[in-house]
């Protein structure tokens, strides 16, 4: 190693150890050029990405993404209020390229894990020392009796941001006055625990000025959810919550709130106990790590075991499983898990290379949510390694949600906070 690529290497090592990760610096030379392959450029892997090549520029990285460009789901709910436009979550990946590492569009389909070897839909195949995996969710088509992909058409689930938002917006937009939305919210564990109830917040917030009758009904499996004795405070405060003219009102698993079938035609939702008919129904199917997670052998159930001191997979040596993939418990499905997660595993990556043992990692998650407005609220924690239990454990103390009955001042702030800090992940992952 250089002398160049050396401090190269400490100076971001040191950027990631001051984030959390604990990690020893190389003393050895490299011989020939390690291979990592990552597949999926959303949080994870854009970040992974770029954190390798900044702490080792001698490991040649590519990047395998099918879509052209990054169109980011955190803040996608504000383009449903109105508030923000989807190009305004749309990036290139040219900032990865100025880092050296070589973005292909395609899509893997395959694994070797002994040929090292990950193969694409194209007919490539690219061989790695290192292949990383963060390829986001899949749905549970089906679990939903008349709910799959190809209603997904037109009855939009917008959990992946892209047309499926847009569509949803549309379909609110035209919503009569007086009109109903329905938002059936997924089981655990599922990507981004508080977006169910962000996307009430934010579709509430666009019908008090436009269309003030709207009802928002969240159909929920679950007893409780992320955040939820703040949320209650917001909507209370903002949407009337609690009240018979409440703009929001939540069905829980205890209400009837698991959702059984959907009549597409007619917009007939059959929960457990009642009846819903809507006029924009919106279900988020419950949730499995990407296709190929399967097509390669890395999961156990409906996710990918890791190991939790480097995020390498529990089922294939050498193969490194990110984000919502992931198994990762406690750590959410979030965008700064697997932006925290990428940076862990990209500094056990380049130490391997190194010959020299991975650290003991620290994960930090916060998660904002945009009530109103004027009305932010947010969770945070840092979380350590229990490697007797391949756990990832909150520190005590670290974190905590935002205080209750909170002044209008600090409400204010987090929405400052929640949208500075969508700026600041976005140029970690990718410029
Ligand atoms: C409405 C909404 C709001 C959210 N808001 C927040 C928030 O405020 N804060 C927060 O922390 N998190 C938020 N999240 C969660 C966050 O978006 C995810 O947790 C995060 O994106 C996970 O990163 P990932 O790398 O695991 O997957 P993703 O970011 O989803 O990236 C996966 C990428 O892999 C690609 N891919 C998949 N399979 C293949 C393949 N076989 N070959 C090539 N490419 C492939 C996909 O095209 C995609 O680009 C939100 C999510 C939603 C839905």
């Amino acid at each position: 190693m250089t002398n160049i690529h050396r401090r190269a290497f400490i100076r971001a090592a040191g950027g990631v150890a001051a984030l959390g990760a604990t990690i020893g610096f190389p003393s050895l030379a490299l011989g020939a050029a390690r291979r990592v392959v990552v597949v999926g450029g959303g949080v994870g892997g854009s970040t992974i990405a770029k954190y390798l090549r900044k702490l080792d520029p001698t490991v040649a990285v590519t990047l395998i993404e099918t879509k052209p460009s990054y169109t980011a789901c955190l803040m996608s709910n504000e383009v449903l209020s109105g508030e923000r436009t989807l190009e305004s979550l749309t990036f290139g990946y040219d900032g990865l390229r100025r880092y050296g590492v070589e973005v292909v569009r395609d899509t893997a389909v395959g694994i070797d894990p002994v040929k090292k070897t990950v193969q694409t839909a194209g007919g490539k195949g690219f061989d790695y020392d290192a292949c990383v995996v963060s390829p986001g969710i899949g749905f549970k088509w089906g679990a939903i009796e008349g709910y799959d992909e190809e209603v997904a058409e037109t009855v939009p689930h917008a959990w992946n941001a892209g047309p499926q938002t847009q569509m949803l917006r549309s379909q609110i937009e035209a919503m009569p006055e007086g009109g109903r939305v329905i938002i059936v919210a997924p089981p655990n564990p599922f990507k981004c625990p508080p977006g169910p109830y962000e996307r009430a917040s934010q579709i509430a917030m666009y019908c008090k000025h436009h269309k003030p009758g709207a009802k928002i009904i969240i159909l929920d499996p679950k007893d409780a959810f992320s955040k939820q004795g703040l949320y209650v405070e917001g909507w209370t405060k903002l949407y009337g919550y609690g009240t018979d003219n409440s703009m929001i009102e939540w069905v829980g698993a205890a209400g009837g709130g698991k959702v059984e079938s959907l009549d597409p035609s007619t917009l007939t939702i059959q929960a457990e106990i009642e009846e819903f008919q809507g006029d924009v129904v919106n279900i988020i199917p419950p949730q499995k790590a990407g296709a190929i997670a399967f097509a390669a052998d890395l999961v156990d159930g409906d996710w990918c075991p890791v190991d939790k001191r480097t995020f390498e997979s529990l089922r294939h040596k050498d193969i490194y499983v990110l984000g919502d993939a992931s198994s990762a418990a406690k750590m959410p499905k979030s965008a700064y898990a697997a932006n925290s997660q990428a940076k862990v595993a990209a500094a056990a990556i380049v130490s391997r290379f190194h010959g020299l043992e991975p650290g003991d990692p620290t994960f930090v998650n916060t998660c904002y949510s945009v009530v109103g407005e004027e009305f932010g609220i947010s969770v945070a924690a840092v979380y350590g390694l229990d490697a007797g239990t391949n756990t990832i454990e909150p520190v005590p103390n670290s974190g905590g949600v935002s205080p209750a009955n909170a002044s209008p001042e600090i409400r204010k702030r987090e929405v400052s906070y929640a949208h500075s800090w969508f700026k600041n992940v976005i140029n970690d992952m990718l410029e």
